[in-house]
């Protein structure tokens, strides 16, 4: 009764409970001591099922708010051997992943009513538990379970087939990775861990070996994580810098209102988020999914025109990337002007962009950030 009750008082705690500690377990009185105990879970809409025993896991507990109109909280525990000191966070980093995933992207309450991290070996996720191991980087122990709490959505609650669609689960995780890594250590840092993880691996080729996202995973024959992980993740963060921030939430939300728990397939991903965004999409999933591309623009030309300059923009590895035109005048002052991926709509292969000015300008690079170009040689311009 003693460890229940202390359960139960974490169900409508923001601090972290601990509700069986080294003490306890030494005292090994935590459960009834009966030849046999019998557990009873009750799951409902749930699409798989996990389970962790252990007679030598510290226990923490606590809950967070998630569904502010139905004043909803959920449970997050952690269970995992004392001595590994990033487990000691993990309730109030699982925390911090409901309440972020909940109110701002995907922005959908999580819909379980409970998570729970256990140490193990696999940095897998489950329906309401990741398993992680023991990690001595505090950030990227957080950045591991933000991913795998992720995946909640993606795959779980929309019941995608992420042995055939890969990209519709990982691609997912890795975009909400950097997103909800952004709010927690800001953008540089955030970025700089994408690009290290997620891009720089497949970015410089070989590029004849690149298949289409769409190709499904088990005929994946080159490159299978950079076709489940990175490349997708990027289409995704390319869409929604196309359709801005509250357009893109919108269509995100009519995909997961259409299809969650009925296992959509890519077409259904792609006909919500044109429904939803009320756009033409079709060129652009085109770009990202049916085609062998990878990333690398080109500034081909720049003239003078009466209002300032317009900018030639080869699309030499063929996606549909947004960029930065950062500017330098010849008064030593710097402009940045962002093209998002609409650049693209109508040439897949040309971008003309103007730039208003009345100023001289001396130099001009594009910057993809995140979107890293295969060859940045090519990305720079130097008045005469
Ligand atoms: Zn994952």
């Amino acid at each position: 009764p003693e460890f229940v009750k202390k359960l139960q008082a974490s169900f409508t705690s923001d601090s972290t409970i601990h509700i069986a500690t080294v003490q306890d377990l030494a005292n090994k009185n935590i459960t009834t001591q009966n030849a046999t105990n019998t557990w009873t879970w009750t799951a409902t809409n749930i699409s798989d099922v996990t389970c962790a025993v252990s007679n030598h896991y510290d226990w923490d507990a606590a809950s967070v708010l998630v569904d502010d109109k139905a004043h909803r909280r959920v449970a997050v525990q952690a269970a995992f051997a004392d001595g590994s000191e990033d487990f000691h966070h993990y309730v109030q980093f699982a925390r911090n992943s409901l309440d972020w995933f909940s109110h701002n992207l995907p922005g959908v309450p999580y819909p379980f009513p409970k998570t729970t991290s256990v140490q193990g070996f696999a940095d897998m996720e489950y329906p309401m538990m990741v398993n992680d191991s023991h990690e001595t980087d505090l950030v990227f122990a957080q950045l591991v379970q933000d991913h795998e709490i992720a995946h909640t959505y993606f795959p779980f609650y929309m019941g995608t087939n992420e042995s055939r669609y890969a990209f519709m689960d990982e691609g997912w995780a890795t975009t909400f990775e950097i997103l909800i890594g952004t709010a927690e250590r800001g953008k540089k840092a955030a970025d700089d861990f994408y690009k290290q993880f997620r891009v720089t691996r497949w970015i410089h080729g070989p590029h004849e070996k690149e298949q289409p996202i769409i190709t499904p995973s088990p005929d994946v024959t080159f490159g299978a994580g950079n076709n489940a992980y990175g490349k997708p993740s990027l289409s995704y963060l390319a869409l929604k810098d196309m359709l801005g921030d509250d357009l893109f939430k919108k269509a995100l939300h009519v995909y997961m209102a259409n299809w969650n728990s009925k296992h959509p397939i890519p077409w259904d991903y792609f006909n919500s988020m044109k429904a939803g965004s009320g756009k033409n999409l079709d060129w652009f999933f085109y770009n990202w999914f049916f085609t062998p591309y990878y990333i690398d623009i080109d500034l081909d030309k720049v003239d003078k025109t009466s209002g300032g300059y317009t900018l030639s923009v080869k699309n030499i590895g063929g996606f549909a990337v947004p960029f930065d035109a950062n500017v330098t005048y010849a008064d030593g002052t710097t402009e940045t002007f962002h093209q998002t991926p609409i650049v693209w709509e109508k040439d897949q292969k040309l971008a003309v962009i103007n730039i208003k000015t009345s100023k001289e300008v001396k130099s001009i690079v594009l910057d993809g950030g995140i979107f890293m170009d295969a060859n940045e040689k090519d990305n720079k311009w130097v008045a005469n």
